[in-house]
């Protein structure tokens, strides 16, 4: 178990995809299921199972996993970054302490139901198809809710069951929440106990909170 909760805000890399250069359909093809019996199947659901600690809260079961797949060239800019954050900080591992962290957010189609609906759609309110088209953007941060803990940032949980807390379906006809999993570099982490809204931009020693 984790023994406390850790919020983290990327505070820099923002990118931008464009999808443009894509073909429409292969671009609004970003899922593919994780086989049950694959490793990191393994590892994700045991990650969500031992990160969700609000006990009065049913955990759900996993019932799918599908890998986001995104073209090389729109993931250089996120090895880059943590190449140099692996070599500005000294961090522990090769990776600029490389971790999966949650994120919640609303979805209004039926993206994830089944191993079937994998196509992103193109409702404006979709946070979720939005973000698997072009990422989570600091400039989204706040649109959702106005009090910022740590200022602008990308927020990110360890904790499953704080992810779940921001997850909603915008469509009467979803039965599942979906949250994304996501690699994220924390590389030197600003620490703290308290809300923080000042905080950013965090000075040049740390690189997220
Ligand atoms: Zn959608």
């Amino acid at each position: 178990m984790f023994n406390h909760i850790h919020e983290v805000a990327l505070l820099k890399d923002e990118r931008v995809y464009a999808d443009e250069v894509e073909n429409p359909i292969t671009a609004r093809r970003r899922l593919f299921q994780v086989e049950r019996s694959s490793p990191i199947f393994v590892e994700i659901e045991q990650l969500f199972a031992q990160s969700w600690n609000r006990l009065e809260k049913y955990r759900p079961q996993v019932q799918f996993i599908f890998e986001v797949q995104w073209p090389e060239y729109a993931l250089r800019p996120y090895f880059a970054y943590r190449a140099k954050v692996q070599a500005s900080t000294h961090a522990k591992d090769q990776r600029g302490n490389e971790k999966f962290l949650f994120h919640g957010t609303n979805r209004a189609c039926l993206l994830g139901e089944s191993s079937s609906t994998v196509l992103l759609c193109g409702d404006k309110q979709c946070s979720l198809c939005s973000i698997l088209r072009t990422s989570l953007a600091v400039s989204k941060c706040g649109t959702k809710n106005a009090f910022k803990r740590y200022g602008n940032g990308i927020y990110l949980t360890s904790c499953s069951s704080k992810a779940d807390e921001y997850v909603s379906n915008l469509s009467r006809s979803a039965s599942l929440r979906v949250m994304l999993i996501n690699r994220a570099v924390i590389g030197n982490a600003y620490k703290t106990h308290r809300n923080a809204p000042q905080i950013a931009p965090l000075s040049q020693e740390y690189n997220s909170v």
